[in-house]
């Protein structure tokens, strides 16, 4: 099958890869219909060590299941299924509390080494743990038109990730929120917290095609400045700060921002993956109350409540891809979306 690989920093090939065989009885194969490049994606074309053999990339994706181990009882051939951005066993503690990405059977996609699992950016994929982690979806095929295919994708990560930001971030009917960065999460973030009941809802991005689709999605204000002028803006529009701040970014700059606009008493939900390790975690947090919350989003509790919405049109995450192309041009995608001439952009195998 044809594969996206890495190869180190600024190096994405399309390669030939070894067709994705059973290797357990757990196990599903599943022929890719769309996928995707993450955000997150981009850290490792940033600084990915050299890797002159190459390994897969890429983990979100949906498709149809091709073939099943004996084990397997969820999924059948022939059905479409969604594929969230880790690989859970859907019976252990963490899983059964909704927390499948602490799964203690579970594991990443493009884990060659262990789970045998592929990277969710080629034409077919090993899965791991079929039952828990892949989620069907009666009444889709292959062929279903690609609006409605890009918004499935979305609860492979970046829609389960804004709606993790806004329930940890603790949003409620009426709440005043910020959210900080204009990708793909923030813009779902702003979604998310609508859906949750937000009133007013405060987008910091700079980009304007960005934060117009926040407004579609319910942003009420958008607050294109950053640093301290940024924080004195929001602070203004909120009367002094916001009781929650989504920050989905990762950066460290986006974080001081969140620590700026956030309101005494208020919480700070980060879902970006932290560039930094350490950080202002000390009294700048005590003094003023505020709590630190959010992380590695687990997808898959999500898709059950998201998935009628999406499936009945009322609401059209999908609206995030502003770029498809075939997946022999994946470089470009990488390259588009690295110089910001894309938002997220979708693959076509
Ligand atoms: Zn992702
Ligand atoms: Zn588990």
């Amino acid at each position: 099958m044809r594969a996206i690989h890495l190869f180190g920093a600024g190096d994405v090939r399309v390669v030939d890869a070894p067709d994705p065989a059973l290797r357990r009885p757990t196990d599903a194969v599943v022929r890719v219909v769309r996928s995707c490049i993450c955000g997150s994606d981009l850290h490792p074309f940033h600084n990915a060590e050299r890797d002159e053999a190459g390994h897969p990339i890429g983990h979100e994706f949906v498709g149809v299941v091709e073939e099943v181990g004996s084990e397997v009882a969820t999924v059948r051939p022939g059905d479409f299924v969604i594929a969230p951005f880790v690989v859970s066993c859907g019976v252990c503690e963490f899983c059964r509390a909704g927390l499948q990405t602490s799964c203690v059977r579970g594991g990443w996609w493009g884990d060659t080494e262990g789970s045998g699992s592929s990277g969710g950016q080629g034409e077919a994929v090993l899965v791991p743990l079929a039952d828990g982690t892949l989620v069907p979806v009666p009444g889709i095929t292959a062929d279903t038109d690609e609006r409605m295919l890009a918004s499935l994708l979305t609860l492979s990560d970046v829609y389960g990730t804004g709606w993790h930001a806004a329930l940890t971030g603790g949003v409620s009917q009426g709440s005043t929120v910020t959210v900080i960065g204009d990708g793909a999460v923030g813009l779902l973030a702003v979604l998310a917290a609508r859906q949750q009941g937000a009133e007013r809802i405060v987008l910091m991005g700079r980009h304007a095609t960005r934060t117009d689709l926040g407004r579609d999605f319910g942003a009420t204000d958008v607050v294109a400045a950053r640093g301290e002028e940024g924080i004195e803006a929001v602070r203004d529009l909120t009367d002094g700060g916001s009781q929650v701040v989504l920050e989905c970014v990762g950066m460290m700059p986006a974080y001081e921002q969140a620590l700026g606009v956030v309101r005494p008493g208020g919480t700070i939900s980060r879902v970006g993956v932290p560039q930094y390790t350490d950080g202002p975690v000390g009294r700048v947090l005590f003094s003023r109350n505020v709590t630190l919350t959010g992380g590695v989003a687990p997808t898959r509790a999500y898709i059950d409540e998201l998935l009628p919405g999406v499936l009945d049109g009322s609401v059209d995450p999908g609206r995030v891809f502003d770029t498809v192309l075939p997946l022999e041009q994946g470089p470009e995608g990488y390259a588009a979306m690295d110089e910001r001439r894309a938002l997220k952009v979708m693959l076509r195998p």
